[in-house]
């Protein structure tokens, strides 16, 4: 399949009084056509940023130092404010876990699903109304024609979501993020929410990056899945692979770690100890002080990306122990 997006040593810091701090610390990964690949890690592990980096919505004190993301053919680190927004909403789009973010109250539904459509793809006020329409029935809505004259205030939790969705793929993009999507919604709701994205997946061969930290979503949405530590990709690999065999302490201890579905505020916190904060100075590896399987060179050197398989790949020493003797990619950082 096509690659799509293709991130290369991205490094995203924040000025901040303490100095530059930096969130996102040189990870590389790519994405598909139809392919869905899943981040997760616990809160401030920067699977959000990475998600913001790609979508250039940093807040005003973050900003990409270093590294590359191309989407298609085009690199997007560097682009202004300007091509960045014509990107946005039409090759790449974006939902979020509160969709009030994204829907304006004092506009109608209609009117900010025709907007990008007449600005991004030339249509007519008529044109666009019926690709409206046509958008929200994709997204379940029985009655579009009613929807486009509400606002947003007017609908339930998932009835927003849905427009959100239908407002992400309204100019068909080649490239959606979705961070956290579900998680403020019932499960009910939220099953119907991630068969949608995967059969739009497949209807307009999309390509999705998932950001979540359940792994009952990981599991049934993802084809790779990337896990994030501190800034830094720990461990990626196919959803079978990360689930039957999982090569990084931390990966094990997010799979231990089952979710409590009644509490969409719990974070993972199962694991002992936290994540260290950004201005902390680690020596080695970024996960030792939580592992329960540390070791002398742990503290001292940064294990690199060892290579288990030709999808899988694992930043811990013990796969130098286990692989002894095998290739290995460092993936930079220190
Ligand atoms: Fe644990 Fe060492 Fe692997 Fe880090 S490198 S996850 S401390 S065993
Ligand atoms: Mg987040």
């Amino acid at each position: 399949m096509e690659q799509l997006l293709q991130v290369d040593n991205l490094v995203t810091q924040f000025r901040t009084a303490k100095g530059k701090l930096k969130a996102v610390r040189g990870i590389s990964f790519s994405v598909k056509a139809e392919e869905t690949l899943c981040i997760v890690g616990e809160s401030g592990c920067g699977k959000s940023i990475t998600s913001l980096s790609i979508m250039g919505l940093l807040p005003s004190n973050g900003e990409i130092s270093q590294g590359s993301i191309r989407l298609g053919n085009e690199e997007l680190v560097g682009k202004s404010d300007e091509r960045l927004r014509e990107f946005r909403g039409n090759k790449m789009s974006m939902i979020f876990q509160e969709p009030m973010t994204a829907l304006n109250p004092v506009f109608t539904i209609g009117f900010q699903l025709r907007e990008p459509l007449r600005i991004h793809k030339n249509m007519t006020k008529k044109e666009a109304t019926a690709k409206s329409i046509d958008i929200l029935t994709k997204v379940g809505i029985s009655s579009p024609e009613k929807m486009l004259n509400q606002y947003p205030h007017e609908l339930s939790g998932g009835m927003r979501q849905r427009v959100m969705i239908g407002m992400a793929l309204a100019c068909e993009p080649s490239l959606l993020i979705a961070d956290e999507p579900t998680t403020a919604l019932d499960v009910t709701i939220q099953a119907q929410i991630l068969d949608l994205i995967d059969t739009l997946k497949s209807e307009m061969g999309m390509g999705v990056v998932f950001v979540t930290h359940d792994m009952g979503v990981v599991a049934e949405v993802a084809d790779r899945v990337m896990v994030m530590y501190a800034g830094e990709v720990v461990e990626v690999g196919t959803v079978d692979e990360l689930f039957s065999n999982p090569g990084h302490p931390y990966t094990k201890g997010l799979l231990a770690a089952v979710p409590n579905v009644d509490d969409v505020d719990q974070d993972l916190s199962i694991i002992p100890g936290s994540m260290p904060s950004l201005d902390d100075q680690i020596t080695g590896c970024r996960f030792h002080s939580r592992c329960p399987y540390a070791m002398d060179v742990c503290k001292e050197k940064t294990p690199p990306s060892f290579k288990v398989s030709g999808t899988q790949e694992v930043k811990c020493w013990l796969q130098e122990v286990d692989n002894n003797g095998k290739s290995t990619t460092s993936s930079g950082s220190g």
